[in-house]
């Protein structure tokens, strides 16, 4: 085993050249629990804010990967082209799921993803993301009527009415629509919980732990909670 292992999911620079494992192997993924990757997806957004990314050997991390992935996390967000979880949280390949849809909504295919995820290939964190200033949830408050979007859109509806807000309730205001957002990261989180006995029993157990994040697009911080 090399000396110095080199995931940057563990935010270890991968200097050198072939010596070091580039992608998360199992045993060290195995070795943290759903608090520390939590706690290393924060410091990859700090690295990204502070313009000190990993240097990422994408190819390296690709043949280290090639024969078995063990991803530390599943991440659901949206597909807005300036919010891409792994970049903004500074991670690699192999290191974590990813499922994009606009408005960062669950239905039975992605919770089917993250059972998957979770149950069959050991991911120790599901984690909802939402950004600010998103077009979906815009689009969701201003009832749009767009093919296949309309029915997209009604399932951030619930995360509407549920948001307390003082002021104007207009896709207009951006702190009612960011205030949205977050409510609907929180709907989320629970419809998974309800919808997913797997997922529910692993978070009762504590060998998961179903998290939410918003990401600030103007500041680039990524904010957890939940
Ligand atoms: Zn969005």
């Amino acid at each position: 085993m090399a000396m110095v292992t080199a995931a940057t999911f563990l935010g270890v620079a991968t200097f050198g050249r072939r010596a070091f494992a580039a992608a998360l192997t199992k045993e060290q993924r195995d070795k943290l629990g759903p608090d520390d990757i939590i706690a290393l997806m924060k410091k990859g957004n700090e690295r990204f804010r502070l313009g000190r990314e990993s240097p990422h050997d994408y190819l390296a991390q690709q043949k280290a990967s090639a024969s078995g992935q063990y991803p530390a996390a599943i991440i659901l967000s949206c597909i807005d082209s300036r919010a891409p979880a792994e970049t903004i949280m500074d991670l690699g390949i192999g290191d974590c799921f990813n499922a994009r849809v606009a408005g960062n909504i669950a239905n039975d295919d992605i919770i089917g993803s993250m059972e998957f995820a979770c149950k069959v290939a050991g991911a120790k964190v599901v984690l909802v993301m939402g950004h600010t200033s998103c077009g979906a949830i815009k689009g969701a408050i201003e009832k749009v009527q767009l093919g296949k979007l309309t029915g997209l859109l009604d399932k951030i509806r619930p995360a509407i009415e549920a948001t307390r807000y003082q002021g104007d309730r207009s896709a207009k205001n951006y702190g009612f629509v960011d205030a949205v957002a977050r409510k609907n990261v929180e709907v989320t989180m629970a419809d998974i919980h309800r919808r997913s006995g797997i997922l529910a029993a692993l978070e009762t157990s504590g060998a998961v732990k179903i998290a939410g994040a918003m990401y600030n697009i103007e500041t680039g911080l990524v904010e957890f909670f939940g």
